[in-house]
């Protein structure tokens, strides 16, 4: 199945410039959203993965799936005040400005091994302040898994040392 036919670019969005990777038309078409999930399933095996740590907001959708799946743990990784309980938290910048992530400090085990998921990875700044808080709980980053990488913005750079699976490269 070619997954990019279900990618819709939209230019422009959310700020002039930006050309927007909407992954709403995966997901809604079941077979189109299975496959992208089994592909991440795929890039994990033979990997020691004890938890997943999900990059709100479609992280969420594409890491809940890829939790179910392989039957692992999962950590919501949100924006400023939304976790109830105590926080690590972490400053970082994005393609379109600067925002707060939070997790509970409770969320990943010292010494376990936590994969990062989100949709795209841009710049690199969200993955990156996600390592830093996997780091902080004392936990070690295993892998970053994407559905879709902007190989021109160069993330990879800011990532050196951690390893990045991805399903589709722009
Ligand atoms: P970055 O920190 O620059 O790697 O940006 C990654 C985060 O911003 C992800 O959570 C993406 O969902 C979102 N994002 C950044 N740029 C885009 C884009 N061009 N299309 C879709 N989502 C994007």
């Amino acid at each position: 199945m070619d997954l990019t036919a279900y990618i819709r670019d939209v230019p422009d969005f959310p700020k002039p410039g930006i050309l927007f990777k909407d992954i709403t038309p995966m997901l809604q078409e079941p077979a189109a959203f299975r496959e992208a999930v089994d592909l991440l399933a795929d890039l994990l095996d033979g990997r020691q993965v004890d938890a997943l740590m999900l990059v709100e907001a479609r992280g969420f959708i594409f890491g809940a799936a890829l939790a179910y799946r392989l039957g692992i743990p999962l950590v919501p990784l949100r924006k400023e005040d939304r976790l109830p309980a105590a926080t690590h938290r972490v400053t970082y910048s994005l393609e379109y400005g600067d925002d707060v992530m939070e997790m509970h400090k409770d969320g990943v085990a010292p010494g376990s091994r936590v994969v990062v998921v989100d949709d795209v990875l841009a710049t690199g700044g969200t993955l990156a302040a996600a390592c830093r808080l996997v780091e902080e709980a004392g936990a070690e980053v295993e892998a970053l898994a994407v559905v879709i990488e902007l190989t021109e913005l160069s993330g990879r750079d800011l990532l050196k040392g951690y390893d990045i699976l991805t399903i589709l490269e722009y």
